[in-house]
Order: structure tokens, then C-alpha cells, then sequence
């Protein structure tokens, strides 16, 4: 794979870089990125996740350099100098009794900035219904679930009003329920159908376009009108390796152009920003149906749409 980001060969267009980011937003039509899967948490919290990504190169094979580790203030310098003019940051539990917390974290961040909406998160624990109607009643604009490093059963019954008051809301729902990178007791799209089946209006973003089942993801897109698909990681050089897309990947989204949604996993990522979007550009440059149209949807409109910005 090219280290560089966006198409390589000596007749394609030069890589994209972070630099080169406003320009070519500028150049697309593009009025700004909205970004649906970013991770903001608290200071100790997310050095407890960099040592992880730390460790899984040592243990996978795979080194996980994290690209932007800075303090908070200069991550959020970065993110607006990207281009990004609206953003959900994202955290998530491990364990019962953390999501309150995080929560209340969560709320007083967005808070104090103004270009972050209203996040929160759960798992399954007896207050769970409780403190997830407070957040909606705060101004919840998105959710996480973490299915993997929770460790829980999308479909544990202590969350069935949980998915309910969030279908009800229409509060879009960032679920990482596939089976990559790391597989999970719970993981796996059949299982999460099951959620959906129940609550079929829910607002279900697959995290990471289900990685590595994307079809499978696809298949949920067409037949439950609120899933959607992030593009977290997808198309990069470092999920390619080990979950490449199908090759026919950019004509199975001209059907789904409008649910699909610019994630990138910012700060936690093994590459420049600019890798994420140039891989979008490629997607739309690939089809003729796709084109500027596609771009500008997946990288502002259908984020705004689901954020309510
Ligand atoms: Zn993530």
C-alpha cells in the first residue's frame, strides 16, 4: 500500500495532506467536514486507551501509532484546521457504574465547545433508561455503544428501553457491533439485526461500515430505513490490509448515497486525517453516479442531517 495518502501512480493526483485539506473542501463544494466518530474523554481515560493501542502493536503485529497525541486544546486547534466545523466526540464504557460519568463528562464538554454536540453513552445496568431520557431531555444529539469493549449483549433486556427511548428520539446511535478489528462474545451484525428488528426505527450508525462484513452492513442499510454506515477507518491503508472492500465497493453506495457518513476515529488514528477523506474522494471518483454530490453528502450533509447542525 502507498504510504501516502489519497491515489498513488505517476499520472494520479498528488497525496492529500491535512495542509491540503481546506483547499481541496474549497475546491469539491465541500462546506466543511462534519465528523460523526471522533473520541474526546477524560485526560486519564483516554491515556488508558492510547497504552492500549500502545500494546496491541506488540500484540497483534500490527503497530497502532496514535497520530494526534496532544492535549485536548490542540486537538481541537487541529480538528478546526482540518476543515471540521461540526463534530460528535464519542467515549464509551468498559464496565457497569462508568457511564453516568462519562455522561456528565460528555455534557460539560460540549458544553464549553460549541462546534461538539451533546454525546452520551451506555451500558447495560439498571439506571441505564434513566440517565439516557435525561440526556435526550439535555439536548442529546448522538450516542456510542461499544459492543466489543463493553463486552455486552446488544440485546440484553436491560436495554430494551434503552433502544427504544433512542428510536423514539431519533437520536442516531454510533454502534461498533461488527466483528473487526477484534471480534467480541456479542459481536457481529446477525446479532445486532435482532436489536434492530425490534426497534426497526432506531437510527443505527454501523461503526467502521460493520468492518470487516460490509456487505452484510449494506444489506441492513437497505432494508432498515435508519441504519447507516461511518466510514471510520474504511478504505485506509491499515484496515485494507486486513479487511479490504469489495471491489465493486464504490457502485454498491450509489443506492445508499445519503447514508452514508464521514467517522474517523480522530485523535486514535495510525494516519494523517486527510487519508480518511482522500479515501471518500476515491469512492466518489470511482462512479460517475457518485461524484461531487456523493462527496459533499458523505462529508457535511448527511453528518449535519444526523447531528442536527
Ligand atoms: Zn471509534
Amino acid at each position: 500500500m502507498p504510504a501516502a495518502a489519497g491515489p498513488a501512480g505517476p499520472a494520479g493526483p498528488p497525496a492529500l495532506t491535512d495542509a491540503g485539506l481546506p483547499a481541496l473542501l474549497a475546491e469539491r463544494g465541500v462546506p466543511g467536514l462534519v465528523d460523526l466518530h471522533t473520541h474526546f474523554m477524560p485526560a486519564n481515560v483516554l491515556a488508558k486507551v492510547w497504552a492500549f493501542f500502545d500494546e496491541a502493536g506488540a500484540r497483534t503485529g500490527r503497530p497502532w501509532p496514535i497520530t494526534y497525541r496532544t492535549d485536548e486544546a490542540e486537538r481541537l486547534a487541529t480538528l478546526r484546521s482540518l476543515g471540521v466545523t461540526a463534530f460528535a466526540p464519542l467515549a464509551y464504557p468498559h464496565r457497569p457504574g462508568m457511564a453516568r460519568w462519562l455522561n456528565e463528562w460528555l455534557r460539560e464538554f460540549a458544553a464549553r465547545t460549541p462546534d461538539a454536540v451533546p454525546t452520551a453513552t451506555f451500558y447495560p445496568e439498571i439506571d441505564a433508561p434513566q440517565y439516557v431520557e435525561e440526556a435526550i431531555e439535555a439536548g442529546l444529539r448522538c450516542v456510542k455503544v461499544h459492543v466489543q469493549v463493553g463486552g455486552f449483549d446488544p440485546r440484553d433486556p436491560l436495554l430494551d428501553d434503552v433502544w427504544g427511548l433512542l428510536a423514539q428520539a431519533g437520536v442516531p446511535v454510533v454502534t461498533h457491533c461488527g466483528d473487526g478489528p477484534n471480534r467480541g462474545a456479542y459481536t457481529g451484525l446477525g446479532i445486532f439485526e435482532e436489536v434492530l428488528a425490534r426497534h426497526p426505527d432506531l437510527v443505527a450508525v454501523l461503526a467502521h461500515a460493520g468492518l470487516p462484513d460490509y456487505v452484510a452492513a449494506l444489506d441492513l442499510v437497505h432494508r432498515y430505513p435508519g441504519v447507516h454506515l461511518d466510514t471510520t477507518m474504511v478504505g485506509t491503508a491499515f484496515t485494507q490490509a486486513f479487511a479490504p472492500l469489495p471491489a465493486d465497493w464504490p457502485a454498491r453506495l450509489v443506492d445508499v448515497a445519503d447514508r452514508v457518513v464521514l467517522g474517523t476515529d480522530f485523535p486514535n488514528i495510525p494516519h494523517p486525517y486527510a487519508e480518511q477523506v482522500a479515501a471518500v474522494v476515491g469512492w466518489a471518483d470511482a462512479d460517475p453516479r457518485l461524484g461531487d454530490p456523493f462527496l459533499r453528502a458523505v462529508l457535511h450533509d448527511t453528518g449535519a442531517r444526523l447531528l442536527g447542525r
